[in-house]
Formats: structure tokens, C-alpha cells, sequence
């Protein structure tokens, strides 16, 4: 239930695969770390892969008198996770919903999880800006503080994408509280050098243009995945990383 979230923080991108996911879990590892009670809600109804990338696959998620109870990563219950893959019997199984159905998932996601009393609801939305970003919109309206956090990897095609994420914040009138770029080159774990593989600098170039705060640029680091599927976060694990930074930075911010 909404009512019982201090703040949310919708992470939106225009494209698949450029790491929102990959986002929302590091960020919300690295609240729980920061000692915040935080919920992670994956609602990307077709590609659900947070509890992939948390390790929580096989998990089941029950009903009691409160609402759907979320999975814990933890014993003392400061991270709660829900995702529709909780209620997928294999991850090969594909959701196959039209419009009403996905929103009325959606909201009963939104209304009827006992999240407990939570300082940030993190949560992983589909890419682009369709059905269930309207049904998300429409229910934060109860929440008073909630803004986006919008992720790109440096490449044009992803950049022009998002533009429209930034139009869609606008539109519906919810605060954007950066853009980060993620996938911005290649972090050697040997000696911490950077390689550009892709182009470089489009993100920052996009926050210039369209006057949002530029969060930081995220390397390619296989080590992220691997931490995440233990539970962990690159702030505490790899304090050093430029990934470390970013989130390290963005959780200040908060
Ligand atoms: P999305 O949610 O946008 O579809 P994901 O977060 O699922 O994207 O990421 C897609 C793939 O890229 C995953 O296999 C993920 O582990 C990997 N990935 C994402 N960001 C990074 C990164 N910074 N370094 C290394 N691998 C990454």
C-alpha cells in the first residue's frame, strides 16, 4: 500500500536492455545499505528480471490478510522485493496480457503489497512509456514525494529514446531527478582504466540540452551482476569502482 511509502523513485528508460534493471536493484542495495527500509516492485510485465538479477528465482510470493507479501533479501526485512517473475513458474514462461489486465496487475501491485512502513519504494518499469506507465502515474498521485530516475547507455539510438521518457515526466508532471548513463565504457577490474567502446558523452550531453541534472556515468562491470546476485552493492563491495561513485553520489541526493 502506497500510504505506507515515504518516497518513490520510478526508474524509467526508452529502450530495453541499457540496464534499468540493473539500476533499480544497485540502487535499492545501496539504500538498504545506507540503513533506509526500501521495497524493489519490477514492474516490467513482459520482462521481469529483478529476481533474476538478485538471485531470488523460485521464490514465491503468498497472500496473507494485509496484501501480497513481498520477498525479503534480508533477515531484518529491510529490503522487500515483489515482481510478476514471483508468479512466473519458470523464467521461459512468457506474460501474455492486453491493456486492462496489465493495469489492473499494475494496481493491485500498487495498492495491495504490505510493504510495511518504507523510506523509498524503488521501482523497475518497462521500457518506453505505455499502458503501465499511465496506471503508475495515475496511482502515485497519493504519493506526495515521488520522482524519476532516467537511465541510457551512450549509444544515439538509446540517447533519442529517452528524450521521449523526458517528455513523458514532463507531460505527466512528475520531478525527473536525473539521467544517469550506464554501460559507458568498459572499467578494466585489473587497473581501473576506461575503455570507450561505445560513443561517449551523449548522456551528459542530453541533461545539458534538456536542463535535468546528469547523475553519472556507469561502466560495464561484470562485477555489478555478480554482487547483486549475493545481495550486495557496489558501494560497500567495490568502493573504488566509478560505480561505487555514482550510486554513491545518487543516494545523497536523496
Ligand atoms: P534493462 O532492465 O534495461 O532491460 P538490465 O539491467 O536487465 O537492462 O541489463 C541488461 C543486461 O546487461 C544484463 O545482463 C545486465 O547484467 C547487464 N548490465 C547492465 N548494466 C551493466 C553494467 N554496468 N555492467 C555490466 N553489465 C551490465
Amino acid at each position: 500500500m502506497l500510504d505506507q511509502v515515504k518516497r518513490v523513485l520510478l526508474v524509467l528508460s526508452g529502450k530495453g536492455g541499457v540496464g534499468k534493471s540493473t539500476v533499480s536493484t544497485q540502487l535499492a542495495l545501496t539504500l538498504k545499505e545506507r540503513g533506509y527500509k526500501v521495497g524493489l516492485l519490477d514492474i516490467d510485465l513482459c520482462g521481469p528480471s529483478v529476481p533474476y538479477i538478485l538471485n531470488l528465482e523460485g521464490h514465491d510470493v503468498h497472500q496473507s490478510a494485509e496484501g501480497w507479501v513481498p520477498v525479503y533479501m534480508d533477515s531484518e526485512q529491510r529490503l522487500g522485493v515483489l515482481s510478476i517473475g514471483f508468479l512466473l513458474t519458470s523464467r521461459n514462461d512468457s506474460v501474455v496480457l492486453r491493456g486492462p489486465k496489465k493495469t489492473s496487475i499494475i494496481k493491485q501491485f500498487l495498492e495491495d503489497v504490505y510493504w510495511q512502513e518504507l523510506d523509498f519504494l524503488v521501482i523497475d518499469t518497462p521500457p518506453g512509456t505505455s499502458d503501465e506507465h499511465i496506471t503508475v502515474m495515475e496511482n502515485l498521485r497519493q504519493v506526495p514525494q515521488c520522482s524519476a530516475i532516467l537511465v541510457t547507455t551512450p549509444q544515439e539510438v538509446a540517447i533519442e529514446d529517452v528524450r521521449k521518457e523526458i517528455t513523458f515526466c514532463r507531460k505527466t508532471g512528475i520531478p525527473i531527478m536525473g539521467l544517469i548513463e550506464n554501460m559507458s565504457g568498459y572499467e578494466c577490474p585489473n587497473c581501473s582504466e576506461c575503455t570507450n567502446i561505445f560513443s561517449t558523452g551523449g548522456g551528459q550531453s542530453l541533461a545539458e540540452y534538456a536542463k535535468i541534472p546528469f547523475l553519472g556515468s556507469v561502466p560495464i562491470d561484470p562485477r555489478v551482476g555478480r554482487l547483486a546476485g549475493q545481495g550486495l552493492c557496489a558501494v560497500k563491495e567495490l568502493p573504488d569502482s566509478k560505480t561505487s561513485k555514482v550510486f554513491g553520489e545518487l543516494v545523497t541526493l536523496l
